[in-house]
């Protein structure tokens, strides 16, 4: 039996980002030529796990790909990051997760996702995870997979006193509201508190007044991001949340900064459970903002060595 320090339920989450660059976007039925083309890995749960692994998690995760070489690089690429595919872990489906993107010089691009494998794990499958479910110190689920499927995750951890980090992405206007009983840390960015509060969050303030609303709804702690300014924390049973800037950086590309937050977030939670969440916000804050001073989203996720002793 292997023991996990952090895993992430992502069965929506293995994307294969195909992107190739041109001068301008084709006309319809026009084949023009492109100067640019590569293959990425992407999806909010994989990033995160991804993350968490380089700083040295024991990771998992319990997800879909497609039966196919995408799949099959898939996989490769979690191998090569340490994160744990054994057989329950990740099992096949027809296709894979495709976004196929266009993307031109002036950042202007246009994008096709193809579902595949990602909508197909059922609570059969989810069931066979219980072990590694049941033998991690955090999981970590995001709402890319249905909600209800979701849901039956975050009971069974919490029914096993597991940790849950919870990040609602991309948002629903309607959450179910177990989702905030049965998270342990909620943690949203801005536009994801604005959708499910109705108010407006732009700036510390408002995600203060923000977090109040979604920690009384149930959760044990809520954590907001506010990119470049940072985060706002607040833990039941407080009612003054606290704001947690993050290091000034020249930023090159912010993709995938909130998963990059997040996975450190699950590895600061399972490897130092005492430590209080505010510096743990502190120390996930600092790993983000490595990752958005290169480009792409896992390809500049720091490893622990890149990272000062400090954080560890
Ligand atoms: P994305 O959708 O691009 O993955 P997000 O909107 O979910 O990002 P952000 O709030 O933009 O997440 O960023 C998450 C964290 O990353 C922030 O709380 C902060 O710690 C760090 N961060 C993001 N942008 C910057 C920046 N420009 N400078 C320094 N840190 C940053």
């Amino acid at each position: 039996m292997f023991a996990l320090c952090a895993i992430s339920l992502s069965p929506h989450c293995c994307l294969s980002d195909l992107t190739s660059c041109s001068p301008r976007l084709p006309k319809e039925g026009e084949t023009i030529h492109g100067h640019n083309f590569f293959i990425g890995f992407g999806g909010k749960g994989a990033n995160q796990c991804v993350q968490a692994a380089r700083l040295g998690a024991k990771t998992a995760m319990v997800a879909k790909v497609g039966n196919d070489s995408f799949g099959d690089s898939y996989i490769q690429n979690f191998k090569d990051n340490g994160v744990y595919t054994g057989k329950h872990d990740l099992e096949t489906a027809s296709s894979s997760q495709i976004r196929a993107c266009g993307c031109l010089h002036a950042g202007e691009n246009a994008i096709v996702i193809v579902a595949g494998a990602n909508m197909m794990l059922n609570k059969e499958e989810l069931q066979d995870a219980l072990a590694a479910i049941t033998s991690a110190k955090v999981l970590v689920c995001q709402l890319e997979i249905s909600p209800q499927m979701s849901l039956r995750a975050l009971r069974m951890a919490q029914e096993n006193k597991v940790t849950t980090i919870f990040n609602p992405a991309p948002a629903i206007p309607d959450l179910d509201p177990d989702f905030y009983r049965l998270s342990d840390v909620f943690c949203c960015n801005e536009s994801e508190a604005e959708l499910l509060t109705g108010s407006s969050v732009n700036n510390v303030e408002e995600a203060r007044c923000a977090s109040r609303e979604l920690l009384r709804r149930g959760c044990g702690a809520v954590i907001i991001t506010l990119g470049a300014q940072g985060c706002v924390v607040l833990e039941a049973p407080e009612s003054t949340s606290k704001h947690v800037p993050t290091t000034p950086v020249s930023a090159v590309d912010t993709t995938g900064a909130g998963d990059s937050f997040i996975g450190a977030l699950a590895y600061y939670v399972a490897h130092y459970p005492a430590m209080r969440l505010e510096e743990v916000a502190r120390r996930a804050g600092q790993v983000a903002a490595v990752s958005v001073q290169s480009m792409g989203a896992q390809s500049s996720y720091p490893h622990k060595r890149d990272l000062g002793a400090e954080l560890f």
